[in-house]
């Protein structure tokens, strides 16, 4: 199994206010984006990891993200587009067409582990791609437009979907190019897929794969890197 990662990084941060590039804010000294590719570096099945980063911040990029981290599967870096879907179709656009599989994994969660891409590969099996999500914690309500409920969801049936989401190459080209053709623009790739009759698992995720959005999260997530790596100082091999 082939796979190639493209790592959506080209947000402006405006939710992380003071102008801050998340993807680029330092956790224990190293930009939160070299965290997250360095989760993909050694998994056997990955031939290839794209980041796709702000025009502006190619060079950046290359230099401290991937050049000092001495990551042997970067070797490009791709220019991100206005919205996070045109950022991974210019990455989709610049992928080998040998490819098999094509993972997406936002720039800003650098808390997926070896075990959980695992089991996202094995989600693929019989299905076009496997998305990882966690149930729903809370009671989850649907609302109108004037923020009136509208009605209460069965939380059973709920999950809150994180990336690494894996896809076929092949079906993930055609829905981003069907999408585009129609002008359609989803929340993440799945949506894309499932639109067009694409068969998707859902592979229970982790409550620590957080997506580092807000100015809150860099304390959980200074947190959870302080945890694990006492972890695994006490278990050496693991990360
Ligand atoms: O904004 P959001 O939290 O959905 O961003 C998820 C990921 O998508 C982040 O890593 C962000 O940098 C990336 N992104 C992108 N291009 C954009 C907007 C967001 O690559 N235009």
């Amino acid at each position: 199994m082939k796979v190639t990662v493209l790592v959506p990084a080209a947000g402006s941060g405006t939710r992380m206010g003071k102008g801050a590039k998340k993807q680029f804010l330092l956790l224990d000294g190293r930009p939160v984006l070299a965290h997250t590719l360095s989760r993909f570096e050694d998994v056997p099945e990955v031939t290839e990891i794209i980041p796709v980063v702000p025009e502006d911040e190619m060079e950046r990029c290359l230099e401290k993200c991937v050049e000092c981290q001495g990551m042997k599967k970067v070797q490009r870096v791709v220019p991100g587009g206005a919205q996070r879907q045109d950022s991974v179709y210019n990455g989709l656009k610049a992928i080998h067409p040998g490819t098999e599989y094509v993972m997406v994994h936002d720039g800003v969660r650098p808390f997926v582990t070896r075990e959980l891409i695992a089991a996202l590969l094995s989600g693929l099996d019989g299905c076009d791609g496997a998305i990882l999500a966690v149930p729903a914690k809370d009671t989850m309500k649907e609302v109108t437009k004037e923020n009136f409920v509208k009605k209460t969801l069965d939380r059973a049936h709920c999950y809150m979907v994180q990336t690494p989401q894996v896809f076929r190459y092949e079906v993930l080209k055609a829905a981003f190019e069907r999408a585009y053709a129609e002008g359609y623009y989803g929340t993440d790739e799945a949506s894309l897929v499932e639109r067009y009759g694409g068969k998707v698992r859902v592979v229970t995720g982790s409550y620590v794969n957080i997506k580092i959005t807000t100015p809150e999260d860099m304390i959980l997530a200074e947190a959870l890197l302080r945890k694990q790596a006492s972890e695994s100082a006490a278990r050496p091999g693991t990360f």
